[in-house]
């Protein structure tokens, strides 16, 4: 699993940060969270590729978090995707890409699926992972997402069955459901032989938002927490009044999270370089680093 942040400004853009964007790219599939304006370009620069499997997730329908998905949508097309997209956000979304659409008369060259997120909880669920939301408190409708990867089954430890003598075949597949199985007048134990299940990777993006308890509970034990930090905690106050949070509040809500690593991100064009809010964050939580345009993380199965 990957993580390439493609901007990391908020409300405007600076020589150095584009507007909110998020590639999470997992299993051959892109997973977009928010597309402000110009947000194409690092999109191309990633090299990310414009027709593989996607969904796109919108936060909320400030111009700097969703307009760039009209001109990505047109990039898509004129390079030819021919790949079905699946777009969720809230209600408002749908209406400003249909308007849009009609308006600048675009051509699609592939389908086009809007989902409308109404309310909370899960919005996709797939084989192996699900991504939920929860509402977030900001000066509009706003949500934040989590995606969480479905534990995977513990390792078979094929040197013990085949030791045992246990022929290949449907007796294997038992064992790995866990099922204890009967084999040559005695009984085969599955949890002797299947380790414990491997935990999924678990992802929280916040948004837009003031920190609340329902989004520290939301984000609880995240492997992975990105959360706004528009502003360092002297800014408090214009935090308060624009619906933000400052680096000390997305610290703290990632502790009370209990949030194994935090990114912060969706920095006021105020800040030349971020190390103050890095270094206020990293006095309340241990595992902080600052997100900048392009900046990739991989992010490995935890053990
Ligand atoms: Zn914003
Ligand atoms: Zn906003």
């Amino acid at each position: 699993m990957r993580i390439v942040f493609l901007g990391t400004s908020s409300a405007v853009p600076t020589v150095q940060r584009g507007l909110s964007s998020l590639a999470l790219l997992r299993d051959g599939e892109l997973l977009l969270f928010d597309a402000g304006e110009g947000m194409q370009r690092n999109f191309i620069k990633a090299g990310i590729g414009m027709n593989r499997k996607m969904k796109v997730f919108i936060t909320h329908m400030h111009a700097d978090h969703c307009v760039g998905l009209l001109g990505l949508l047109q990039t898509m097309s004129l390079l030819g995707r021919d790949k079905r997209l699946d777009i969720y956000g809230q209600p408002r979304l749908k209406e400003f890409l249909l308007e849009n659409m009609r308006i600048i008369s675009f051509g699609l060259t592939f389908e086009v699926a809007i989902h409308t997120i109404e309310g909370e909880g899960v919005v996709v669920k797939e084989e192996d992972y699900c991504i939920s939301c929860c509402e977030a408190k900001h000066s509009i409708p706003a949500i934040s997402y989590r995606l969480d990867e479905f534990d995977r089954p513990g390792l078979f430890d094929l040197e013990a069955v085949k030791k045992a003598g246990i022929p290949e075949g449907e007796l294997y597949g038992q064992l790995q459901r866990g099922q204890d199985i009967e084999y040559n007048g005695g009984t085969i134990k599955s949890a002797d032989v299947v380790g414990p299940p491997r935990p999924g990777r678990k992802i929280g993006i916040s948004g837009d938002t003031r920190p609340t308890d329902k989004l520290a509970g939301f984000f609880d034990s995240c492997d992975i927490l990105v959360y706004e930090s528009t502003y360092s905690h002297d800014k408090l106050e214009i935090a308060i009044e624009t619906f933000h949070s400052t680096a000390t509040e997305a610290a703290t809500i990632a502790k009370k999270a209990r949030v194994k690593k935090l990114y912060l991100t969706h920095f006021s064009a105020r800040y030349d370089e971020t190390s103050q809010l890095v270094s206020e964050a990293q006095a309340i939580h241990g595992n902080v680093e600052a997100t900048d345009d392009l900046k990739t993380v991989d992010i490995p199965y935890q053990t």
